[in-house]
C-alpha cells in the first residue's frame, strides 16, 4: 500500500524493487532545460515550460511521473546488474518525478556504459508503450476520458524522454545522452536507434487513440 502511494504520489518511503533497493525522498534537483545562451524566445520558452513540468509535483501526478521515474531508473539499473556490476540503489524526488540511479560500473567499457545509459529511456518509452498498446486493446470497454489521459501521460513521457535527450546532447550535460555524447557520435547514433522502434509504435498508437 506504501509502495502504492509512493508510485502514483511520490510519498517518502524505501523499498526493494525487484530486487534493487528504492528510496522516495525530499532531493533537491538541479536539472534545467534553460541556458544562458538561447537566443530566440521560442526556444527559451520550450525550456522554460519543460522546467515546469520537471519540478512539479502536480504534473508527475497528473501523468503517472513517479511510476514512469522508478521504470526509467529501474532499466540503468536491471542492465547494470545484467552486466554483473553492483547497484547500491535507485533516488527519486518526492517533489518531482526526477531519479537518480547509483551503481559501481566505472571499470566498464564505454559501449556498455552507453547501454546502461540507454537501457533508461528504452524501458521508460516502452513502458509508456504498453500501457498504450493495453489501452486501445480495451477502448470498447473503458470510457473516453480514461483512454484519454491514458494515452495523454503515456505521450508526454514519451515526448520528455526524446526531449530530455535532444538537450543532454546539445549540452552534454550530465544525463544519459549527455553522457553517451561525450563518448562520440557512434554511441550516439547507435543509442538514438535503439529509442526509435518504440518512439514510432507509441507515437502512432497514442495519437491512434487520441483520435478515437
Ligand atoms: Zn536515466
Amino acid at each position: 500500500m506504501n509502495f502504492l502511494k509512493s508510485i502514483i504520489y511520490g510519498s517518502e518511503g524505501s523499498y526493494d524493487f525487484l530486487g534493487v533497493p528504492v528510496k522516495f525522498e525530499k532531493m533537491e534537483t538541479h536539472y534545467s532545460f534553460s541556458n544562458k545562451q538561447k537566443k530566440s524566445s521560442l526556444s527559451k520558452s520550450i525550456a522554460c515550460l519543460a522546467d515546469l513540468c520537471v519540478t512539479s509535483k502536480s504534473f508527475a501526478i497528473l501523468t503517472g511521473g513517479y511510476t514512469h521515474c522508478l521504470i526509467h531508473e529501474y532499466g540503468h539499473a536491471f542492465t547494470c546488474k545484467l552486466l554483473k556490476r553492483h547497484v547500491c540503489g535507485i533516488r527519486i524526488s518526492s517533489n518531482s518525478a526526477l531519479g537518480r540511479t547509483s551503481m559501481l560500473c566505472n571499470t566498464l567499457p564505454s559501449y556498455q556504459k552507453s547501454i546502461i545509459d540507454t537501457a533508461g529511456p528504452f524501458l521508460g518509452i516502452s513502458y509508456s508503450c504498453c500501457k498504450l498498446i493495453s489501452a486501445l486493446a480495451l477502448k470498447k470497454y473503458i470510457s473516453r476520458p480514461v483512454a484519454f489521459s491514458i494515452a495523454a501521460g503515456a505521450l508526454i513521457w514519451i515526448l520528455g524522454e526524446i526531449f530530455y535527450a535532444l538537450f543532454s546532447v546539445i549540452k552534454k550535460d550530465g544525463g544519459d545522452f549527455g553522457q553517451i555524447a561525450k563518448r562520440g557520435k557512434v554511441h550516439v547514433i547507435a543509442a538514438t536507434g535503439a529509442l526509435l522502434v518504440p518512439t514510432t509504435i507509441g507515437l502512432t498508437v497514442g495519437f491512434k487513440l487520441l483520435m478515437k
